[in-house]
């Protein structure tokens, strides 16, 4: 059965879709099978992937709205080597159609119920809020995956992301934990960000990932041609973090 990851946090810019895909990327390039969902409708996981948001038949809007499974739902990504379900444009509205709706914040969990068995990993990109879209990514995974920058606000930001995860463990997941924080754009050379990052273990130990993603302009490039950095220059520093990183997720898995 597929381990389901939410990389979120509320922030804006703070690297979310480029470690879902270049993890998706990274999983996928040592053996695992992978599902990346995009929940955020401006789809720049989906277009990060290969996958062209305006042509999708389907998206994970009509999985949300239940017309469509996972299984009819999805595309394959056949340069980044894992599946898609993709976010176009009508999953912004999604938001209001479900507010009418029956259980709502578990429309995501009911679908990936049938789809598990079939992936060793569902990565799920989270928009730059706690909605409803959101709340869907949350009630259907097994652990949260928060990206920061060290920055002198990181830790501030954490605080309301960490109690809507109190929150959504308490009333509607049980199994939700932070499986960890991934320090990202990372530049040693600057001081203030080695101190934040000094100050993220001590707080929070061993859920700070070891791997370290550096700030890497190839990472940065990569989504300009409908790729994951991992995918469009292996060799890059970047991307050879977020393939050690891949492998840290593998381990942690094993003790999940
Ligand atoms: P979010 O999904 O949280 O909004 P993104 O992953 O889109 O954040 O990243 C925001 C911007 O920072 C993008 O332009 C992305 O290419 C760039 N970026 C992300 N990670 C890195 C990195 N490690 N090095 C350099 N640029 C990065
Ligand atoms: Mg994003």
């Amino acid at each position: 059965m597929a381990k389901v990851f939410c990389i979120a946090n509320q922030k804006g810019g703070v690297g979310k879709t480029t470690t879902t895909v270049n993890l998706a990327a990274g999983l996928a390039k040592v053996g695992q099978r992978v599902l990346m969902i995009d929940l955020d409708p401006q789809g720049n996981a989906t277009m990060g992937s290969g996958v062209d948001k305006r042509k999708l038949e389907m998206s994970v809007y009509d999985v949300l709205l239940e017309s469509a499974s996972i299984a009819e739902a999805k595309v394959h990504s056949e340069k980044c080597g894992y599946d898609v379900l993709g976010a176009s444009r009508d999953l912004a509205g999604a938001e209001v159609e479900l507010v009418a709706i029956e259980r709502r914040e578990t429309r995501l969990k009911l679908a990936l119920a049938d789809a598990a068995s079939s992936y060793d990993f569902v990565l799920i990109d989270c928009p730059p809020s706690l909605s409803m879209l959101t709340l869907n990514g949350l009630c259907a995974a097994n652990g949260v995956i928060v990206p920061m920058q060290c920055e002198y606000f990181a830790l501030e930001g954490l605080t309301d992301l960490v109690n809507t995860i109190k929150q959504v463990h308490a009333n509607l997941n049980k199994e939700l934990v932070v499986i960890g924080l991934l320090r990202v754009m990372f530049d040693p050379r600057i001081t203030l960000q080695q101190q934040v990052s000094e100050q993220l273990k001590s707080h929070f130990a061993e859920k700070v990932f070891n791997t370290v993603i550096p700030r890497n302009v190839r990472l940065a490039e990569a989504p300009s041609y409908g790729l994951p950095g991992v995918v469009f220059d292996p060799a890059a520093r970047g991307s050879l973090a977020y393939l050690q990183f891949a492998e840290e997720m593998v381990q942690r898995i094993k003790s999940m």
